[in-house]
């Protein structure tokens, strides 16, 4: 029986995780985490009784460990980072399912490696910014690093039974965001509630802005590139709007394998969850007849020049990919207070990767200190 930690269970792959586990009844939760949303932590405490629940802000763990004693409930509440590396280091748990939005995932995941626990991963931040350091330690403790992200879990599965056959290129999807076809000049009247609209995923509201504006496939190729050991050039991003081909790797000899389903989290969650084992149904099947047309288009770059950006930061590799998503961080909360304009977001990571001085080989310190001085900077 597995036995999970969730980091991010307040979020919508964290509550898709427990909607998994609530379905299929045989998966035990024994510490959640979130940053300060308590209603729907307690909620999740009376069904799943976790032993441990991390909450990120001081005042609002306080808050949540009065209610809990109020109400005797048998969970110990903790806060902030420590708190956080307790929920991903518990020893009863043997998976941590990452799904923070953002560099917050960095330390706890890297502890949780080092405590032996597998990884579903969905924080891609964690992976982009530091994958150097993380793929070498999951293999060396042998904890498999799970896909959650739906292209990087329908590449992983196009990958079963294909072990030692070379890669020719993996060909990542994207459905393309709400702005496809729009012109750049279209793009600098774009409002928050716009950019919040995405076509086919209903997702956080951080990986919504980047599905648009086309940064979030940029982190998606350079998490490919570690997942699955690929260099830039083995890995092509193709326009997909329906969203149903959810990723593909063409083989040496030419055959492309793909996995296809009704875009829906809980699939690539449950296939993490239980890998190698597949469960029931977590969503309507796919009615082919009723498809009729899948559609393929090479990506407009000129228009989004993040995708361009990301395979720029991935092959300069070093700092660089933190600069690029530490600098998107930034843009898109300060884009979502309404404090930058749309197209301010990407053109402000151009900027500050322009700007920035390489550190080849970064360290985790080295790491947090570039996104630390990326904030510096933008926050002057
Ligand atoms: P959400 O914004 O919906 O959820 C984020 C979670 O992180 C919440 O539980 C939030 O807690 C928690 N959190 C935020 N800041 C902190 C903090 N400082 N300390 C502790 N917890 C914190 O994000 P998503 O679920 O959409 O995305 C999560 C990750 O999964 C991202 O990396 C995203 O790119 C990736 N992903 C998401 C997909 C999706 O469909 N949503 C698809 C593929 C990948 P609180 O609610 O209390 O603020």
């Amino acid at each position: 029986m597995r036995h999970i930690s969730i980091l991010g269970s307040t979020g919508s792959i964290g509550t898709q995780t427990l909607d998994v586990v609530r379905t299929n009844r045989d998966i035990l939760v024994e510490a959640l985490a979130a940053g300060s949303n308590i209603s729907l932590l307690l909620e999740q405490i009376k069904e799943f009784q976790p032993k441990l629940v991390c909450v990120y802000h001081a005042d609002k763990a306080k808050e949540l460990e009065e209610i809990v004693k109020k109400e005797q409930l048998n969970v110990e509440i903790t806060t902030g980072m420590d708190g956080l590396l307790a929920c991903a280091t518990i020893s009863s748990t043997d998976m941590v399912v990452t799904a923070f939005v953002g560099m917050i995932g960095i330390r706890p995941t890297i502890e949780a490696i080092k405590a032996g626990k597998h990884i579903a991963l969905a924080n891609k931040e964690t992976l982009v910014t530091a994958g150097h350091i993380i793929m070498p330690l999951a293999k060396e403790k042998g904890v498999s690093i799970l896909p959650v992200d739906s292209e990087h879990s329908a590449i992983f599965q196009s990958l079963q039974g294909n072990v030692g056959n070379k890669i020719h290129r993996i060909l990542l999807t994207a459905s393309g965001g709400p702005f496809r076809g729009k012109t750049k000049e279209e793009l600098k009247s774009v409002q928050v509630e716009d950019a919040l609209k995405h076509p086919n995923w209903s997702m956080g509201r951080k990986i919504t802005i980047d599905s648009s504006t086309l940064v979030n496939k940029g982190l998606e190729v350079i998490e490919a590139k570690w997942l699955f050991d690929a260099s830039a050039d083995q890995i092509e991003v193709v326009v997909h709007p329906q969203s149903i081909v959810h990723s593909m790797i063409e083989y040496e000899d030419g055959a492309v394998i793909a996995q296809l389903g009704t875009p829906d989290m809980k699939l690539p969650i449950q296939y993490a969850l239980y890998y190698p084992e597949r469960k029931g149904p977590t969503s309507a099947r796919l009615n082919f007849a009723k498809l009729r047309t899948l559609e393929f288009y090479e990506p407009d770059t000129e228009v989004f020049p993040a995708l361009t950006m990301a395979y720029e930061a991935l092959r300069t590799g070093g700092s660089m990919p933190t600069v690029y998503n530490a600098t998107n961080e930034w843009a898109v909360a300060s884009f979502l207070d309404r404090k930058i304009g749309y197209t301010d977001i990407v053109e402000t990571i151009r900027k500050e990767m322009e700007a920035h001085q390489l550190i080849k080989n970064p360290s985790l310190e080295e790491i947090l200190a570039t996104e630390a001085e990326v904030y510096r900077r933008l926050n002057r």
